[in-house]
């Protein structure tokens, strides 16, 4: 008998197509639960747009207690047309939970498999076999500088701590260690203060800590041009706050569809978020048609990161992967499936691999 082990999972299914993606990946991670013999204790709870109908309140704040007791948080999203104008909004509550949980690196991983690389808008033999992922730090740089403007002028200050870049730098090496080992460190090194000392601070615990790990530099300019014309050379990409934010939307395309990709948002200790990168889809909310894989594998990466349950992971991932090169997809993919079937195509491929 395999070891039973209970982990307390926070769903926040969060408005739009948030509902429907994570009730499928709920039924994959039940599945998981059931060959591996853990047991996953589920909880919903109010977020975005869905606590300002329940309660007034973006997050309330049995949510966020919630959320820190958990061992893993998945999300769906948040926002929509309802609540434009409205005195509190529906982004409020996602924001207050990355605060709430101490999250400082976002995670994107993109894979392209052969099959669907011609939906790509680069070449496929550009894009098939694309496998990388962007490690972006959260809570520094210019988004959180002092502010100035007046009528003449305006400036907004960038900084970052040497703390801040060591424990991005720190997560990022020890992925690429799991990975195949290359980490490529992205700044503005020849212009910004702060890119000087993200070059050096990364240099330093590549010497110190991970010196079996390959370390090059990039400038961010000429990144966003590499990941047009080979991207299939990167593998862990490490990087500020605002670069990450640009160049993950730059990569964000690169694999056709973006109900595919899967995101993580990581602390200290405590649990990690873990959501889709798309947004609540208000034009195909509650018709069956929103691609849950986005979800799925955003349901891998916690089980990954946050529960330490690296076969599991994998298995979704395998899954996945299969049921893809099948062509079983939604429509965003030009498949026939529902939200629904697609999810329980995964899970045949989840009970095929067992
Ligand atoms: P938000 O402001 O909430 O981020 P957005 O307008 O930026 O919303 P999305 O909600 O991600 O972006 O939607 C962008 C487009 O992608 C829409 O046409 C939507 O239908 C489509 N889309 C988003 N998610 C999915 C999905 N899981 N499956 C299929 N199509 C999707
Ligand atoms: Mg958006």
């Amino acid at each position: 008998m395999p070891k039973t082990q209970t982990y307390d999972i926070v769903l926040l299914p969060g408005d739009g197509v948030g509902p429907e993606v994570i009730a499928a990946a709920k039924d994959v991670l039940r599945v998981i639960a059931d060959f591996y013999g853990h047991s996953f204790d589920f909880s919903e709870h109010l977020i975005g747009g869905a606590g300002i109908d329940a309660t007034g309140d973006p997050l309330p704040p049995e949510t966020t207690a919630a959320c820190l007791a958990a061992d893993g948080v998945l999300l769906g999203a948040v926002g929509g047309p309802k609540w434009d104008g409205g005195a509190r909004r529906p982004e409020e509550g996602l924001l207050g939970i990355r605060k709430a949980m101490g999250l400082f690196a976002n995670l994107r991983p993109l894979q392209v498999s052969p099959v669907l690389a011609h939906r790509s808008p680069l070449k496929k033999e550009i894009v098939e076999g694309v496998d990388l992922i962007v490690f972006r730090e959260l809570t520094g740089g210019v988004y959180f500088g002092e502010k100035v403007r007046t009528d003449t002028m305006a400036s907004d200050l960038c900084i970052y701590t040497v703390p801040e870049i060591e424990r991005i730098t720190r997560a990022a090496f020890k992925t690429a260690l799991q990975r195949r080992g290359k980490v490529t460190s992205v700044d503005k090194a020849n212009v910004m203060a702060t890119s000087k000392l993200w070059r050096e601070v990364v240099t330093r615990i590549h010497a110190e800590e991970f010196p079996q790990v390959q370390l090059e530099h990039a400038l961010v300019d000429s990144m966003a041009m590499h990941l047009i014309r080979k991207p299939r050379d990167y593998d862990v990409i490490l990087t500020e706050n605002m670069f990450g934010d640009i160049l993950s939307d730059e990569i964000s395309v690169l694999g056709g569809s973006i109900g595919l990709l899967p995101s993580a948002s990581l602390g200290e200790s405590g649990p990690g978020l873990f959501e889709p990168i798309h947004g609540s889809a208000p034009d195909i909310a509650g018709q069956d048609l929103a691609n849950p894989v986005g979800t799925i594998l955003s349901a891998a990466m916690m089980l990954r990161h946050s529960l330490g349950l690296e076969d599991e992971a994998s298995s979704i991932e395998a899954a996945v992967a299969a049921v893809l090169a099948a062509g079983a997809t939604t429509a965003d993919l030009g498949g026939a499936l529902g939200t629904r079937a697609a999810g329980e195509a995964i899970i045949d491929a989840i009970r095929a691999i067992h």
